[in-house]
């Protein structure tokens, strides 16, 4: 049995963010909510959203979204959005703005704390679908969270947990790839290879779902064709659509599932002191992870592995480690845990949250803590 569900309403083009009132007047939402960070504030985009846009520059604004959302920053923006009476969340910058987005709907109306609405803790059956409307604006190709069903938050114990619902979906996306243009490039290419692992991940996860492996691979094929010139010349607008395009498809396919690689990037990105980029940690951890499940891989598995190496330059599937490797280089990655920070006598807990993590049971195949320790040690 396979659920292939495509939900979202996306508008797609250089300059859709015109479209915004628009698509808040159709969502019955009047008095909105702009939820974004102080970078997105600073480069002057939320701003430019909302007089493009068509809405009032006294629109209430939470600007106080963390690199990795919080629990704390979800009930701040709630009670912003609750002293302006609003009726609707627009989600403004890279993928932590937008989980904020969802997760400030979901509490809006959702009683209880916030824990209960997590995925590995029973969530998915409580989350409702009478929420206020998210509108999701993205300003990075990198997440797919205007299109994931999934926020995740990191709550105030330390876990960062996913919330996972097709009523979590935001109910329009406005993908304009100008609002991309003034990504600097370490950003561009952390965040892009979000994107290509999200293309890898769910096409090597083991779920039936063919739509969504078409869409992966195109994805794929979209951003290793782009993700060198959008980083090394940030205006080329041809690189930033075909960026944009492969993030949206990237996320598309979320729902098949991702993998190894985001089981540890999100407790390693939970590390608060540490405070690690989720598209860099992915672009690290992926040479490894492609090599574990190389290791055993079933005749279906290999078949994919030929196609990924197809579309990512490698002359065999066994060289797709070292094609990774080699674009982190070109992209100006760090190569390895140790180049970003990371300890190794925090490995032991972060395989412990690996293990739980809701992408695990979506690995290629099927993989254990001490798997995940020998894949941190290799990355390290
Ligand atoms: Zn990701």
């Amino acid at each position: 049995m396979a659920l292939i569900t495509y939900l979202t309403k996306i508008q797609f083009e250089a300059g859709a963010r015109a479209l915004l009132k628009d698509e808040l007047d159709a969502l019955g939402c009047k008095a909105p909510l702009i939820v974004a960070d102080k970078g997105i504030v600073a480069a002057g985009l939320v701003a430019e959203v909302l007089k493009a846009g068509g809405l009032s520059a006294d629109t209430p604004v939470y600007d106080g979204t963390p690199e990795n959302p919080t629990e704390a920053a979800v009930h701040e923006a709630l009670d912003l959005y609750r002293a302006h009476d609003c009726d609707g969340i627009v989600g403004l910058g890279g993928g932590s703005p937008l989980d904020l987005a969802k997760a400030v709907s979901l509490m809006a109306t959702h009683d209880g704390a916030l824990a209960d609405y997590a995925v590995i803790l029973g969530g998915l059956g409580r989350i409702r679908k009478d929420k206020p409307p998210v509108v999701a604006i993205p300003t990075t190709a990198g997440t797919g969270s205007e299109v994931g069903r999934a926020a995740l938050l990191t709550l105030e114990d330390g876990r960062k947990l996913g919330f996972i619902s097709p009523y979590m979906i935001p109910d329009v996306a406005i993908c304009d790839p100008e609002l991309t243009v003034g990504l600097p490039p370490m950003l561009t290419a952390a965040t892009g290879m979000d994107a290509l692992t999200h293309c890898i991940e769910t096409y090597l996860s083991p779920r039936y779902n063919p739509p969504a492996e078409a869409i992966a691979l195109d994805g794929l094929h979209r951003v290793a064709r782009n993700i060198r010139e959008a980083t090394r010349n940030g205006s080329d607008m041809d690189a930033r659509t075909e960026m944009m395009m492969g993030a949206l498809q990237g996320g598309m396919t979320f729902q098949k599932g991702l993998g190894a690689v985001h089981s540890l990037s999100h407790p390693l990105g939970a590390l608060k002191h540490l405070r690690l980029h989720h598209g860099t940690l992915n672009a690290v951890l992926l040479p490894a992870v492609l090599a574990f499940n190389a290791e055993g891989a079933s005749d279906a598995a290999a078949a994919k592995y030929v196609a990924l190496a197809g579309i990512l330059g490698a002359a065999r599937p066994a060289d797709l480690p070292a094609t990774i490797e080699a674009l982190n280089r070109d992209l100006g990655m760090p190569s390895n845990l140790t180049e970003m920070g990371v300890p190794a006598d925090v490995f032991d807990g972060v395989a412990d949250n690996a293990v739980l993590d809701h992408s695990t049971a979506t690995n290629a195949r099927p993989i254990e803590k001490a798997d995940f320790v020998a894949i941190l040690n290799a990355a390290l």
